[in-house]
């Protein structure tokens, strides 16, 4: 019998995750399938798109090795039925208070802050580059963890060896730089561009460095077909496109800078969109969907 869902204290809820404690060493990481866009989180969910997410997850933990904060595997006894596929047992770390974005390619904010000062995270970069440009080296953006609510700020890496000390802000630049580069070239092989991503690192109880959280999903990543790649313009996202496309366009009667929610998606949009997610796993995995851990129910 496996544990129900209400028996774990629910610690804290994200825009689309939530997390529980198991016990003192181990917490359950859950995915929903909230989606968020324009930074709301839509009142329609996508079916499945915390399996993928979470499927994802742990194809990329496998294939990058190293130490990470995995306890179990997707059928982990300890996880509830209700949430069998979307959910990960992990070693309970003290989290390291910056998120560890990796570019290698502008666009989004990096790119706005270029514009504006020709630099990105105190990061000098050539002049001239344009929209989606990809960067000769990739480079390491950090941001502040930032409180429910809040943004996250760019943090100069002064700032961040200021907070942690000069070794640790070396070894998180250098390990992200590293999963990024072995991630990207994974991704190119199957067709996708990884354009930017965000890691966060934990230290477990002996001190050691412990990669965290979710890795390499379409939340955390921007994800381009390679096929369609153009320079100069804003690639279409792999994920969020349909949502995108319909929540600005004609049909939503949405208008972006009301500051009113969006309304609720319709089902051909949730339909394409769940496809998408679906595809894009099954695209850089190698792997059926289909075959992935579910409730039993
Ligand atoms: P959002 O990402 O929606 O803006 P958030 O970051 O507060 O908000 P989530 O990302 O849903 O919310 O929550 C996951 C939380 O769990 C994050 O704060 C993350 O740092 C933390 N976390 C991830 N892995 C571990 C771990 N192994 N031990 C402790 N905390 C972890
Ligand atoms: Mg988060």
């Amino acid at each position: 019998m496996r544990p129900s869902l209400e028996s774990y204290p629910h610690l804290a809820g994200g825009k689309v995750r939530e997390l529980y404690a198991v016990d003192d060493e181990h917490l359950l990481l859950v995915a929903t399938d909230r989606i968020s866009a324009f930074d709301h989180v839509l009142s329609t969910p996508i079916p499945d798109k915390g399996r993928v997410l979470t499927a994802m997850s742990f194809f990329y933990f496998d294939l990058l090795g190293g130490n990470n904060h995995l306890a179990g595997p997707p059928d982990d006894p300890r996880i509830p039925d209700a949430v069998l596929g979307r959910a990960m047992v992990v070693r309970r770390l003290a989290m390291i208070p910056v998120e560890c974005v990796v570019r290698g390619y502008l666009t989004g904010s990096g790119l706005t802050e270029y514009r504006r000062s020709g630099s990105v995270c105190g990061i000098d970069l050539p002049a001239g580059l344009v929209e989606s440009a990809k960067l000769d080296d990739p480079i390491f953006t950090p941001t502040t963890k930032a409180p429910v609510g809040a943004h996250d700020a760019a943090m100069e890496f002064a700032a961040v060896s200021d907070l942690l000390g000069p070794e640790l802000a070396f070894r998180l630049r250098e390990d992200s730089i590293d999963l990024y580069f072995r991630a990207a070239a994974y991704a190119e092989q199957r067709g996708v561009i990884l354009a930017d991503t965000k890691f966060e690192f934990g230290r477990d109880e002996s001190g050691e460095l412990v990669l965290a959280d979710e890795v390499l999903t379409p939340d955390s990543s921007r994800y381009w077909p390679a096929a369609e790649y153009t320079p100069g313009t804003v690639q279409s996202s792999f994920d969020k496109q349909y949502v995108r496309n319909w929540l600005t366009g004609p049909d939503s009667g949405w208008d972006r800078d009301s500051g009113t929610p969006p309304p609720a998606l319709p089902d051909a949009v949730v339909a394409a969109t769940r496809a998408r997610y679906i595809d894009a796993y099954e695209r850089i995995s190698d792997r059926r969907f289909a075959d992935w851990a579910r409730p039993a129910a």
